[in-house]
């Protein structure tokens, strides 16, 4: 049996996590975190499920054993959340997109020093995963692309994590052999910017997840595109992490890492 707590265990993305971690059988989910338990409360039952849920982390880690932490909170939050849970000997699953570079750096050299892995993914949907390797076959024949990705309203982050991450994946291969491609200049309307690949951010209510990634070539372009309708689509990876972060060695960077 897996022991699991949950960091954001309230928000949009943590509510579905606690219930795809109780619909499994190896797994038990041993408490809930997110300020939007009362301090009073904290380690008490929470509803239904009779999970305790804290208000903190820190309170949290004072009185449950757990094996895995998966964490979609903010961008504010993440990284302590994460450094914490390493020193605790605690393997982590993190969705949270937004953690910088010196941060991925520090958590590696933290899960070194704890003799625990952290496994970080942009996205956890087979589709999404499959669109950033596709997109990366095709940037080695069709380099110039431009990326459109679309959230909902309540996204705290632009670009999304894996907008970057796909344009990353593009610009390696363009560094590798295909002529990069000029990215935008000076025009806020030709998108942001990175590693010379436009990334234009739509945010709508209605919306849950979605990119499409448009490749020109003479004469002729090619698009893909991959829709997220529901959050159930991240949670078969999100399980599969969770059953195999112990196995990995120290931090691993995309969801393809456990597939
Ligand atoms: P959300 O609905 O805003 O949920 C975040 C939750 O975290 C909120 O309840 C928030 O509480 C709580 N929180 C804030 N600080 C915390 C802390 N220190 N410890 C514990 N909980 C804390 O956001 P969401 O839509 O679920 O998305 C969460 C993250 O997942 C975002 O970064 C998003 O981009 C990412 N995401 C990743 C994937 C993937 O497949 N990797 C898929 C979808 C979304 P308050 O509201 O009180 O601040």
């Amino acid at each position: 049996m897996i022991r699991v707590i949950v960091n954001g265990a309230m928000g949009r993305m943590g509510r579905t996590v606690c219930d795809a971690v109780m619909a499994e059988e190896d797994l038990q989910l041993v408490a809930m975190i997110d300020p939007g338990f009362k301090k009073e409360d904290s380690g008490g039952g929470s509803g239904v499920s009779g999970i305790p849920g804290f208000s903190s982390l820190a309170e949290c880690l004072g009185q449950v054993r757990a094996d895995v932490a998966v964490d979609f909170t903010v961008p504010d939050a993440v990284f302590e959340n994460v450094i914490a849970c390493l020193k605790a000997e605690i393997h982590c699953v993190v969705g949270t997109t937004g953690l910088g570079e010196e941060q991925l750096l520090k958590i590696e050299s933290q899960t070194r020093s704890s003799g625990v892995n952290c496994l970080i993914a942009p996205n956890f949907a087979i589709g999404a995963v499959l669109l950033m390797e596709v997109s990366r076959a095709i940037a080695r024949h069709m380099p110039s692309c431009e990326i459109i990705e679309l959230h909902h309203d309540q996204k705290l982050d632009a670009p999304s994590g894996t907008a970057l991450r796909t344009a990353d994946l593009i610009a390696q291969e363009r560094e590798a052999g295909a002529p990069a491609p000029a990215g935008p200049e000076g025009h806020a309307a030709r998108g942001d910017n990175h590693r010379g690949i436009p990334i234009h951010s739509v945010r709508l209510p209605g919306l849950v997840a979605h990119q499409e990634v448009i490749f020109g070539g003479q004469g002729q372009t090619l698009s893909v595109r991959h829709d997220s309708i529901s959050r159930e689509s991240f949670m078969p990876g999100v399980v599969l992490a969770v059953r195999r972060v112990a196995g990995l060695d120290g931090i691993a960077d995309g969801r393809e890492k456990v597939m």
